[in-house]
């Protein structure tokens, strides 16, 4: 079968082949992939730019739905056919305190798909059943394909922070979790709400407003802070939510936050901060990270998709077959799609 595959630790290294088909063990499921969606990691890998531990080869590809193909013979539950999504994490060690309690995005062993277990970016892909979820009639692929970063946004804004009706919410970043985020943060009823983005974001700025942003700023040209501090009794964000990783945003996100604010972090970066945390203790800020989700989060995203309180359409650029990926990566990483969707046929 046809695969989008990473192959070395080279800019570019990336390409179309030809690959076995997966070997399904009688405890898995085999999924035909029906849509996967292009992630800022697969960019990342694409361009050699990621920070976390990869298999090489490794096929691309986490945001994944399909049918059923087949069933291992000692699972129970799917028949061949049904619609699912599927969660990213391939392997997990079902043992340990997290996994024990369901918290296994956070078991020290997980595995990825797409980064250290073969991902999605191909025709079939073989998954354990735990991670399995049926798609709701009117949710289409190229929608399902997107509840992974949608998930992502509500573990962060639903299960991790507390947000308040009339809140004053920031969002750092106009990529695809900010995206998400705000559309989490509307839903908390959150009042004022603020994405900041780039030069490169001024696409992604106009699709905020779309769903709902109130005020959307380039950081290279307002002065954000400034916005931030002219709100309301002038004492800054009730949450700020770091969707970009860099450190200026971190620092920027202290500034915002107001006293007894919070700041919560899923962007990734592995440069140091460069700056003082004197601004957490004095003005007693939570700072909270999030990462990945669990399946109560996907049960419930699912459900948002059904009944239309999460809108994709505007976030979709474009759906491209698996030998134009390029084409669907090369728009994502310039801005011009927020999200780019690889249909396989
Ligand atoms: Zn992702
Ligand atoms: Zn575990």
């Amino acid at each position: 079968m046809q695969a989008i595959v990473k192959y070395d630790r080279k800019d570019g290294a990336v390409e179309v082949r030809e690959i076995p088909e997966p070997q399904l063990t009688p405890d898995q499921v085999l999924i035909e992939v029906k849509a996967v969606g292009v992630c800022g990691s697969d960019i990342h890998m694409w361009r050699e730019h990621q920070s976390w531990q990869i298999k090489l080869p490794i096929v691309l590809g986490h945001e994944f739905c399909g049918v059923v193909a087949r069933a291992g013979e000692r699972v129970s539950g799917f028949t061949e056919g049904e619609r699912v999504a599927c969660e990213t994490a391939a392997e997990v060690c079902g043992e340990c305190a997290y996994c024990r309690s369901g918290n296994y995005n956070l078991c020290p062993k997980r595995k990825g798909f797409g980064a250290l277990i073969d991902g999605a970016m191909a025709r079939f892909i073989a998954v354990r059943p735990q991670i399995l979820h049926r798609i709701p009639a009117n949710v289409s692929f190229e929608y399902a394909a997107l509840t992974e970063p949608v998930c992502v946004a509500y573990n962060a804004l639903v299960e991790k922070t507390l947000i308040k009706s009339g809140d004053v919410v920031v969002i750092q970043g106009a990529g695809a979790i900010g995206i998400m985020s705000l559309q989490i943060a509307k839903l908390r009823g959150a009042g004022t709400i603020a994405v900041l983005g780039t030069d490169i974001d001024a696409h992604r700025l106009v699709i905020a407003r779309q769903l709902g942003a109130t005020h959307m700023l380039n950081v290279q040209r307002d002065d954000a802070l400034a916005f931030v501090k002219s709100l309301g009794d002038g004492f800054g964000a009730d949450v700020v939510v770091d969707c970009t990783g860099v450190s200026a945003a971190f620092k920027q996100s202290m500034a915002m936050a107001r006293p007894n604010g919070t700041i919560t972090k899923i962007g990734w970066g592995p440069q140091p901060l460069d700056a003082s945390l004197d601004p957490i203790v004095a003005k007693a800020v939570t700072v909270q990270g999030a990462f990945s989700h669990t399946y109560t989060t996907w049960e419930r995203v699912l459900g948002l998709l059904s009944t239309g309180q999460i809108d994709l359409k505007p976030v979709i650029g474009g759906v491209y077959p698996l030998t134009e990926w390029r084409e669907a990566f090369a728009r994502m990483q310039v801005g011009d799609n927020i999200k780019s969707v690889i249909s396989i046929q």
